[in-house]
């Protein structure tokens, strides 16, 4: 299986020889200039790991990665300009799962990319799928009919609950126990708000994905 490396660099050549020693390596790639256009490219296409420079045009390489970790697990190895301490500690801080220091070796760069990687290739069969809904464990990817979701963490570990109890009612109380942590005593709204609002991103209009168990709770059935 290939593997999809976002690359994201405003130095033109840098991010040219990146994308030509990793295509040379196998990988497939995508070149993105700026922190906004990357933003959208995470939100929009599937990666196994990203490479992320720090100083970026609009929104720096920091910001991207919180802003990522919002949604997204996927692998992000941080391009650090210089050997510069604060840089990485920050970059780890702000969910980087490693960092390499310009200028670098590329023996370097494909040993550090397997690594990240490494952990997503033993976990393949880490995704629940159902009713044309996928869900990836590790990368934290929703994809509805072809369409990749953007859930909250909420959002994303009640669908995930729902999914992995295909076929079996899950009442609100049981829901609320797993999903919220704690014993819920009286309004369960917060269960009711939060499957509208799934049902809204996953274009459920007519409950057919989860379907409501009138006084009881939700399910997803096979
Ligand atoms: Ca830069």
């Amino acid at each position: 299986m290939e593997l999809k490396i976002l690359i994201v660099e405003d130095e033109k050549q840098i991010a040219s020889f990146i994308k030509m020693e990793l295509e040379h390596e196998g990988y497939l790639t995508i070149i993105s200039p700026d922190g906004r256009d990357a933003l959208e490219q995470v939100k929009n296409n599937a990666f196994d790991a990203i490479l992320l420079d720090i100083m970026l045009p609009y929104i720096n390489g920091i910001e991207v990665c919180k802003r990522i970790r919002e949604f997204s697990q996927v692998p992000i190895i941080m391009l650090t300009a210089k050997d510069d301490i604060s840089d990485k500690v920050i970059g780890l801080d702000s969910g980087a799962n490693d960092y390499i220091t310009k200028p670098f070796d590329v023996e370097e760069l494909f040993a550090r990319i397997r690594v990240a990687t490494r952990t997503l290739n033993m976990n393949q069969s880490k995704s629940l799928e159902c009713s044309g809904i996928s869900m990836n464990l590790d990368t934290h990817q929703v994809v509805c009919n072809k369409k990749i979701i953007n859930l909250t963490k909420k959002e994303f570990d009640l669908l995930e609950q729902l999914l992995l109890n295909t076929n079996i009612v899950m009442s609100r109380d049981r829901l609320l126990q797993k999903v919220w942590n704690y014993d819920y005593f009286g309004d369960s709204n917060v269960v009711d708000v939060t499957i509208k609002h799934l049902r809204i991103k996953l274009d459920d209009t007519e409950n057919k994905i989860i379907t409501t168990v009138r006084g009881y709770g939700y399910v997803i059935r096979k």
